[in-house]
């Protein structure tokens, strides 16, 4: 068997097409366009090139991008104050601060203090409470990437069995609870698991998140299910996944690359999120 290779990209491209008419319809309705606004401290060059891909895709859907970029010295008093305004600002809909923050600011305490109905990035506690409980809010954004993915390939999840390795609270935590709210059965792995081999063999959903490169080999995988690999590490010969691509795909039903698999869906739910907060906000 060779496994149907889940094309990221595409559906990503998609989920952009739905946002860009969604916010049409918005302007058109409501006479402003939904607003993200980003806040990058300092001068890390990642993180900059992070935040300006989220500016250029808000461009191209039509959310208008606000830039906010203290220096690397603000104070946690000064950034909370400028979140502060951004939770009470009606043109932003949406609020994210890049991570990681320089070390003198405590960057779990300051993200918690966006606005739980601006929390594009789904992560604040309350958003994950709500997440938790099963009650409406914003969804992290990489995890419901995921479950976009699996939605492409018609993957059945109610019953089914999913292992998600990895419990992160950006993305494993989020995508379990996710998982389960679709009434899978899930396990959620990690760096203590006993025999993560026999665990995984089970799944007829497997979902990597570790960053290891390569760690998920072919016998861990039920001939017929279907891998996710969320996991991106750098090497010299380029971005790796934690799944060994070529020897799963003869043995998954459908899988993920890397790159090109995981990695668009999250700009793409990112805008999703804004657009959704958006209306929200806006009472639709
Ligand atoms: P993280 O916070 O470092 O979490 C990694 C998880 O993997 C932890 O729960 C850890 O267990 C577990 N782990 C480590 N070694 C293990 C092992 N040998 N066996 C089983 N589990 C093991 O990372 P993260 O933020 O969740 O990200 C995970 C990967 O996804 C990274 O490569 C990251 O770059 C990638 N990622 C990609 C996207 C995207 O947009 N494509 C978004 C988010 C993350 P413990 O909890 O026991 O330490």
């Amino acid at each position: 068997m060779s496994a149907t290779v889940i094309d990221g990209k595409a559906v990503a491209a998609r989920v952009r097409e739905e946002v860009a008419l969604g916010v049409a319809e918005f302007v058109a309705t409501h006479g402003y366009a939904p607003g993200l606004a980003t806040v990058l401290v300092g001068d890390d060059p990642a993180s900059a090139v992070y935040v300006a891909g989220k500016q250029r895709a808000c461009a191209e859907v039509g959310i208008n991008a606000f830039d906010h970029r203290p220096s690397a010295a603000v104070s946690g008093a000064d950034l909370a104050a400028l979140i502060a305004e951004l939770n009470d600002d009606p043109a932003v809909s949406g609020v994210l601060v890049q991570l990681p923050l320089p070390d003198h600011l405590d960057g779990t305490a300051l993200t918690g203090l966006v606005a739980a109905a601006k929390d594009v990035d789904g992560l604040t506690p309350v958003s994950a409470g709500l997440l938790a409980l099963g009650r409406d809010g914003l969804r992290p954004c990489t995890p419901s990437g995921v479950l976009e993915l699996l939605a492409s390939v018609q993957a059945p999840l109610e019953g089914a069995e999913a292992v998600v390795i990895g419990r992160s609270n950006l993305f494993g935590k989020p995508m379990a609870q996710l998982l389960l709210a679709e009434n899978a059965t899930v396990t959620v792995c990690h760096s203590r698991t006993r025999d993560l081999a026999a665990v995984c063999v089970r799944a007829d959903i497997l979902i990597a998140a570790v960053g290891r490169p390569r760690m998920v080999v072919a016998e861990w995988v039920k001939p017929g299910a279907i891998v996710i690999d969320v996991g991106i590490t750098r090497l010299e010969s380029g971005l790796v996944g934690d799944v060994d691509f070529d020897a799963v795909r003869e043995r998954a039903a459908a899988i993920t690359p890397v790159p090109g698999g995981v990695g668009p869906m999250t700009i793409a739910c990112l805008l999703r999120n804004t657009l959704l907060a958006a209306r929200a906000q806006a009472g639709v």
